[in-house]
């Protein structure tokens, strides 16, 4: 499914990975002893992997969403963190390339891109995160400026990223989905981290609650049109959700080979235990479920390189984030248990990769919030009649006709 080009650079990313990501940092993250790894984005930038979807001349290699999957897989097996610090450049260079202004790309994507400013996202707040539209940080206009105020909370990046993007409420009065607008928010002054996460995984990105008290934030500044956050918003969740996807791939893929490796050299009642069909069975399976999420993975992300019709894009890109984050918890569960006691130990990094991966199901957007996506996209495809359906399968029972017997009501 991938072209030369994908793969090709997916191959720079596996080289990135493996050779200048020193296990060290990984350690140390895990540890707390980091608490943002600028240098891992720097050489990121340095190797020219962040935001590779993007136009070359803001940083970018013109590549599409298929290529930035295949490497995102390979960052996959960092972890949780390090996919996430690599993934927020593709999230927010999302909204600034499709919404903001010459400006905003020349003074916030290339410099991202480049590796000499690092970027958060703040969508979620602690009243809520599913229920996005309901935020209540707030923004108003005074003179060329905005003046913002309120709270995110999650924020991975809240310690050591240069800026944030930021939705808040900008017309309370107005329907939920034309009050909110997005900003670039600089790091300064009223910008406070006033609390850092003890995650039980994902750590060493500095993920806090941050508080932005009466922020003047540039007109300049503002993403898109005031009242314009909902189109921002429906666009980012593509990146948010196939970043997820695609990291996941990674994930289960680095638990599986640990344990498939583990399984040809361990032995118990004289045998290897991969000769036992309750393990081999259990790669067997694992290894089936991460085809079928690369697979569909691949699929959405075609579909959102090939911009087709949004509802589907939606659709296909929340199955993929829903899938490949079930397949991946799936995997890395099956591979503990493989490994047995030893798995459940820091001796090899299964464990750790469990503690990331149970995170995935959960953050951006929940998979519950992906089904509620999902049936919503597909009630509205049946509706609209889209699918063409070459032959009514209704009418293939004998008794078919007795109309009297179907009763709905
Ligand atoms: C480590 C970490 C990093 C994160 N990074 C970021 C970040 O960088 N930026 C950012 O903005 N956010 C970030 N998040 C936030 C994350 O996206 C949210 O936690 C997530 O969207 C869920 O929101 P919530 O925690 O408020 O849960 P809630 O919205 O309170 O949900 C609680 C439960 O209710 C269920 N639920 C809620 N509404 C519905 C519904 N309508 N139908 C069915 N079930 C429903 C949910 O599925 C969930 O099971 C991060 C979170 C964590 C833990």
């Amino acid at each position: 499914m991938l072209t030369p080009e994908a793969i090709a650079f997916r191959e720079e990313a596996r080289r990135f990975v493996r050779d200048d990501v020193p296990r060290e940092l990984v350690l140390a993250m895990d540890a707390e002893q980091v608490q943002y790894p600028r240098e891992f984005l720097e050489k990121a930038a340095g190797a020219h992997l962040l935001g590779a979807r993007f136009p070359v001349e803001y940083g970018g290699r013109g590549l599409n969403w298929v290529a930035e999957a295949a490497a995102l897989e390979e960052v996959g097996v960092l972890g949780t963190a390090l996919a996430c610090l690599y993934s927020l450049p593709s999230i927010v260079g999302e909204a600034i390339v499709r919404f903001g202004t010459e400006e905003q790309k020349r003074r916030y994507l290339a410099p991202t891109l480049n590796g000499v400013l690092t970027t958060a996202e703040g969508l979620t707040e602690p009243r809520g995160g599913s229920d996005f539209f309901g935020g209540v940080t707030r923004a108003h206009r005074d003179g060329d400026e905005y003046v913002l105020d309120g709270q995110k909370r999650f924020i991975v990046g809240a310690e050591g990223a240069d800026y944030f993007m930021v939705y808040a409420r900008t017309n309370p009065d107005a329907p939920a989905h034309e009050s909110m607008s997005a900003f670039l928010v600089d790091r300064g002054p009223g910008v406070k981290v006033e609390y850092v996460y003890g995650l039980m995984g994902t750590r060493g990105g500095g993920t806090g609650r941050v508080r932005f008290d009466k922020v003047r934030v540039p007109a300049a500044n503002l993403l898109g049109r005031e009242g314009g956050a909902s189109e921002i918003f429906y666009r980012m969740m593509v990146p948010e959700r196939m970043t997820s996807a695609a990291g996941a791939l990674g994930m289960a893929r680095a638990a599986l080979e640990v344990a498939a490796d583990y399984s040809t050299k361990r032995k118990a009642f004289g045998k290897k235990i991969k000769d036992f069909q309750a393990v081999s069975f259990k790669v067997a399976d694992s290894l089936t479920q991460l085809d079928a999420a690369r697979g569909i993975v691949y699929a959405a992300a075609r579909a959102a390189d090939e911009d087709r019709d949004p509802a589907l894009v939606r659709r296909l890109v929340s199955e993929a984030k829903k899938f490949a984050t079930d397949t991946a918890w799936a995997v890395v569960n099956n591979a503990m248990q493989v490994m047995g006691g030893i798995g459940y130990t820091n001796v090899f990094p299964v464990e750790r990769l469990m503690r990331d991966t149970r995170l995935i199901m959960i953050w951006t957007g929940t998979n519950e919030i992906m089904d509620l996506i999902i049936q919503h996209e597909y009630y509205a495809e049946r509706k609209a009649g889209l699918e063409t359906r070459p032959r009514s399968v209704e009418a293939d029972a004998r008794e078919a006709d007795k109309v009297e017997e179907k009763v709905y009501e």
